[in-house]
Order: structure tokens, then C-alpha cells, then sequence
């Protein structure tokens, strides 16, 4: 269990989390018509705390919110400000950050657009994986729940009614065993895990499939192809089936909140030697030591708290 922390931002304001509640009549509550991010802050080997690309979260709510028509006048800046605000007020250091954009009370008709629509950045005190997760990684099983094609672009929205498919299918994985679910689409094609971009490795070729399917392309996702492509492996953003899965050499997932995990079974499956292979093994350790402030970071991706 996570605890929300005490203090959260809500709308302009720094206010205690027990002020904050919503009432049964919420929109959002209903229909998942709104939209969300997440975002980590790492503490620093120097002793600091660092946020993650906190910009590109915050357009990238903004962004979603305006895929959906919901108004929010906060800048990015004021957002990445809030973020700021949230994790100093509550005396954090390794933290999650979720912003949410809902739409209030009191109307549960479809015109969301007679209802206030808020925005509230919560913070949780978080310290993620240990060092031994990080290696041992998780398994994983395709899931039965197939993605639908990416109408209308709203997959690249974070929108919250997406994460139903995302909830179920983990829940399915964790009923049959398995510590996560990767999604394929209606032409048999991977898309994504439920809160994770995947990727494959077939010795030096390090793939993910394209923005074109059912997927969110995650930051961190950006974040390895950049990465992997300064450590000298070819990247490319191509259609991969379940085989190319289960034939690579290393499969891993990437997001915010579980950063790069080892896939090293699917389905029982082992994939390459099933263990914590040399290129996971290696952009892992890059990116963590970017993170915490242990290596130079030349994209200006940490943002001081
Ligand atoms: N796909 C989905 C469905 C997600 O919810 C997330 C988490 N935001 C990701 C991929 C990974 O995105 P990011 O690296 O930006 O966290």
C-alpha cells in the first residue's frame, strides 16, 4: 500500500489531503473522463532530490486534458511548480508525483463541460525498487484481453478511463501468476504492458513497437532509445509479434513507476538464458545513474527540487 502524503496541490493551492475529498457525483468518477500522469523524484547521491523530465509530464497532461476538451489554465510551469511544492511541503525525497485532471460535481450528464474541471498533484513518499528487483525483474503473460486499434489518437492520451483494459488485464495476470500482463492488438501485434512500453533485444538490436499501435509512448521509453543509442545498439520502432517476443535474446519493460524491469519469462517461457541480461543490464544501470545524479546528464532531464 502507498500512502498519499498529507499535503497535496489543488488547483492554485497547497492544501492538507483531508480537506481535499470529492463528492459521489464526480464526473470523472463515473465516466473516466479525465487524465493523469505520473512522475518520479530520485534522490541524489549529493544529497538533493531531482525530478524526472517533470516538463514533458506536465505537457504531456496538458496535452492529454486537451485531447479530451478539458480546460485547464495552469501552465506547465505552474504544474512543474506544484510538483515542487507538493514534494517539499510533505519532506520527500524518493517520491511519486500524480497529477489528475477531473471533472467536478455536480452534473453526471455527458456535458462535462458545465462542470468545474480541476487539477490536484498528489505526492507519495516512494522509494520503488530494490536493487534486487531491479535484477530479478518481473514475469509476464500475454494477455487475453486484446487492445483495440488506436481510434481517434485518444491512446496517446493518459486518459483515465483507459486504465480499466489496464486493471483488468493485471488482475487476470495475478490471478493466473504472473507479475504482469503485455497487451496485443486485434492483428496479433504487442502493444504494451498495463503500465509499461516493451521492449525486445535481439543481440544489438534493441526494438519497440511503433506509436502507430495501441500504446502510450512512454518518456521513459523515449528515454532508453536515447540511451541505447549512445551506448551504440540500433533502435528501431518496428511491429513485433508474441514470436518475436519469446525468440529475443532480453525483453524489459520501461515506465515511470517501475522505471527498466527484466521481463526474463513469458508465460513460462524462458527468454534468451531468462536472466538479467548485458543490454538491460546496461541501460538500467545508465539510467539509474542519471537519476540519481551519479553521471553527467547532458539533456537536462533532472529538475532540481
Ligand atoms: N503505457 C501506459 C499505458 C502507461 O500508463 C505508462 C505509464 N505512464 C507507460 C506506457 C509508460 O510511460 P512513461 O514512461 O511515460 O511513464
Amino acid at each position: 500500500m502507498i500512502e498519499a502524503a498529507e499535503t497535496l496541490w489543488l488547483d492554485g493551492e497547497l492544501v492538507r489531503s483531508d480537506t481535499a475529498r470529492a463528492d459521489l457525483l464526480t464526473h470523472t468518477l463515473h465516466y473516466g473522463f479525465g487524465a493523469f500522469d505520473g512522475i518520479r523524484c530520485y534522490r541524489q547521491d549529493d544529497g538533493g532530490q531531482a525530478m524526472f523530465r517533470v516538463g514533458e509530464h506536465m505537457r504531456r497532461l496538458r496535452d492529454s486534458a486537451a485531447a479530451l476538451s478539458i480546460p485547464i489554465e495552469h501552465t506547465e510551469e505552474t504544474l512543474v511548480e506544484a510538483a515542487r511544492g507538493t514534494i517539499k511541503a510533505n519532506g520527500l525525497a524518493d517520491a511519486y508525483v500524480r497529477p489528475l485532471v477531473y471533472v467536478g460535481e455536480p452534473n453526471i450528464i455527458f456535458a462535462h463541460w458545465l462542470n468545474e474541471p480541476h487539477t490536484a498533484v498528489l505526492a507519495f513518499a516512494w522509494s520503488g525498487y530494490s536493487d534486487r528487483n531491479r535484477e530479478e525483474g518481473t514475469t509476464a503473460t500475454f494477455s487475453s484481453h486484446r487492445r483495440p486499434k488506436a481510434h481517434a489518437g485518444l491512446y496517446k492520451a493518459k486518459a483515465c478511463g483507459h486504465y480499466l483494459l489496464s486493471v483488468v488485464a493485471y488482475s487476470e495476470a495475478k490471478q493466473r501468476g504472473f507479475a504482469q500482463a503485455i497487451f496485443i492488438d486485434e492483428d496479433g501485434m504487442v502493444c504494451e504492458a498495463t503500465g509499461e512500453n516493451i521492449f525486445a533485444v535481439h543481440g544489438s538490436v534493441v526494438s519497440t513497437p511503433p506509436a502507430s499501435r495501441s500504446l502510450l509512448p512512454g518518456i521513459t521509453r523515449d528515454t532508453v532509445m536515447r540511451l541505447a543509442a549512445d551506448l551504440g545498439y540500433e533502435v528501431v520502432e518496428r511491429d513485433l509479434g508474441t514470436d518475436d517476443l519469446l525468440g529475443a535474446t532480453e525483453v524489459f519493460s520501461t515506465g515511470t513507476a517501475s522505471e527498466l524491469l527484466p521481463i526474463p519469462e513469458i508465460d513460462g517461457r524462458k527468454i534468451g538464458g531468462g536472466a538479467f541480461g548485458p543490454v538491460t543490464q546496461s541501460l538500467q544501470q545508465t539510467m539509474m545513474d542519471i537519476v540519481r545524479g551519479r553521471a553527467p546528464d547532458p539533456r537536462g532531464w533532472m529538475t532540481p527540487v
